[in-house]
């Protein structure tokens, strides 16, 4: 009998096929009407990734930008974008016509790498491998990512690149992104990439360090620093717990008082003033070094309250509160800076404030049907799969039956076996059609998905199965999550998170 290369049966076409998704990692949406613990709305829980006796916990620590206060996003994106260029025209030599270019609030996302060496920005994959990528703000084709960076495990901390770890990093993620196409427009003679990178950068961290961005935050603080009621009470309901509560924050006095006054002043008649909430204020941290080194706290002077420093550490917080180890949660917004440093250094527990969440689990529930459909297409899938791997076994150990006994067969038989393998044949294309349109149907809804999230970049902390690098730091290093500080308010501040019990693919039932 002929060899099987019609279509359908050639090895190629049913072997080298891409898995579309994981139905075990699918972000399904959670019913309320399920068997929920508490019926929260998703958008007010705290997501435990390590079960937290917060009975255990004596003094819980605060990181203050985009922890306790959240700005007015993309708005103060934009602030910062514009105060950069203008930088760079005035003090660079870049042309003027810069300052007339806007920041784009749709183009970058957390967690993305920027590759300073070749004007890449890149979303990474737990396994520290490009999913994608833009080359200036222009999506590169796989055949292109392939052949930058291959399949290899990429040295995201090396020299040349930057993570986009907090919110602050958006801006200069999207004026690289610009600049680079500029340069490839010819419009930026005498610069290449590198230069971009550490122009930017500079041009970024003046922004922040020369205090005129932040003067113009405080000035219109009313619009740019949403105010939460629920902030105070959840505050209040922890210290009534018995907590020790701390603020630990790179941010200067100024600002931090500007910023938490705006928040919290005036709030409770109990605690006039935000510096009644906490028991120490420790502000210009340098974290992460405020977890490494031992700076000294000094005491600041015209505070209106004994317990605000400038500088200090973290060991010198454990003994000021006599909280130590795994009696102080700490919660940041930042996964190397606040979450990661010390929970490594100090055995810290770590609470994660993800901004975002509120959003990504909005976007989630909007795509809750296309999601379901998703994973109904793709199990249906990965049977046919399956099926044609079973017809396919079948037809070639009928082949080599009929080629060994063919001298002894007889031609009624041959024919018998003939049709049997043709029977076969055509029930593994069949399936192979199938195959074929649930694939076409899933990679639509996948794309469909992925694209509510964000058209280039999908969802923050997935790329089809594979999970970012963001969501593996935060699995490695946060013992829990959620979207904002005055969910706490939600919570007993002596009861016990729990994180859902690791299990093996066998276990799950
Ligand atoms: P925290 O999150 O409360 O610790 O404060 C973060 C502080 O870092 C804020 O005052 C930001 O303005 C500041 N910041 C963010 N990015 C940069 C930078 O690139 N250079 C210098 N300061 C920065
Ligand atoms: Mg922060």
């Amino acid at each position: 009998m002929r060899a099987p290369t019609s279509k359908g049966l050639g090895p190629t076409r049913y072997t080298h096929r891409m898995s579309v998704l994981d139905p075990s990692l699918l972000p399904v949406p959670r019913s309320w009407d399920s068997e929920d613990d508490d019926r929260l709305p998703p958008a007010l829980k705290v997501f435990a990734l390590r079960t937290l006796e917060l009975g255990e916990v004596k003094a819980v620590g605060f990181d203050m930008d985009y922890t306790l206060a959240r700005y007015r996003s993309p708005e103060i994106d934009a602030l910062a974008f514009k105060k950069a260029v203008r930088l760079m025209v005035r003090e660079r030599g870049y042309p003027s016509w810069l300052l007339e270019v806007d920041f784009d609030p749709h183009f970058a996302i957390r967690g993305l790498i920027l590759d300073g060496v070749r004007g890449n920005l890149l979303k990474v994959s737990r396994e520290r491998q490009v999913l994608r990528a833009t080359h200036g703000t222009r999506p590169m084709a796989p055949g292109a990512i392939e052949a930058c960076y291959g399949r290899r495990r990429l040295a995201v901390s090396a020299k040349g690149f930057r993570s986009i770890d907090t919110m602050f990093e958006i801006p200069e993620s999207g004026l690289y992104a610009r600049l680079v196409d500029f340069l490839d427009a010819d419009r930026l003679p005498g610069k290449d990439y590198v230069r971009l990178f550490h122009d930017v950068r500079w041009a970024i961290d003046s922004v922040h360090r020369n205090g005129e961005m932040k003067a113009e935050i405080l000035t219109h603080r009313d619009f740019f620093i949403p105010k939460d009621p629920n902030l105070a009470l959840a505050l209040d309901r922890w210290r009534r717990g018995g907590k020790k509560l701390f603020v630990a924050t790179n941010s200067d006095w100024t600002f931090t008082n500007g910023v938490m006054g705006h928040l919290l002043d005036g709030q409770d008649d109990a605690r006039p003033r935000w510096t009644d909430y906490f028991d120490l204020i420790c502000v210009s941290t340098r974290k992460p070094l405020f977890f490494m080194e031992s700076p000294p706290a000094i005491p600041i002077a015209g505070s209106g309250c004994d317990h605000a420093y400038t500088g200090g550490n973290a060991m010198w917080v454990e003994a000021t509160l006599r909280a130590s180890g795994e009696e102080v949660l700490y919660v940041g917004d930042h996964v190397y800076g606040d979450i990661l440093r010390s929970k490594k250094t100090l055995a810290w527990r770590t609470l994660m404030l993800i901004p975002e969440l509120e959003t990504e689990l909005l976007k989630l529930e909007a795509q809750g049907e296309d999601l379901r459909e998703l994973l109904r297409v793709e199990t249906s899938r990965r049977r046919c799969q399956r099926r044609i791997s079973l017809l396919l076994d079948e037809w070639a150990r009928l082949r080599h039956r009929r080629h060994v006994l063919a001298p002894r067969l007889s031609p009624e038989a041959l024919q018998a076996f003939d049709r049997e393998m043709a029977q076969l044949k055509a029930e593994a294309d069949e399936a192979d059609q199938r195959a074929e349109a649930l694939q076409t149907r899933a990679t639509q809804l996948n794309a469909s998905v992925e694209a509510a999230f964000n058209p280039l970049w999908g969802p923050l902390f997935r790329d089809r199965e594979e999970q970012t690098r963001l969501a593996d730091q935060m699995q490695q290093y946060a013992c829990a999550y959620t979207g904002k500080i005055s969910n706490l308010r939600m919570v007993d501040p002596g009861a016990t998170l729990y994180a859902p019990t690791p299990a093996l693919p066998h276990e799950r039932m």
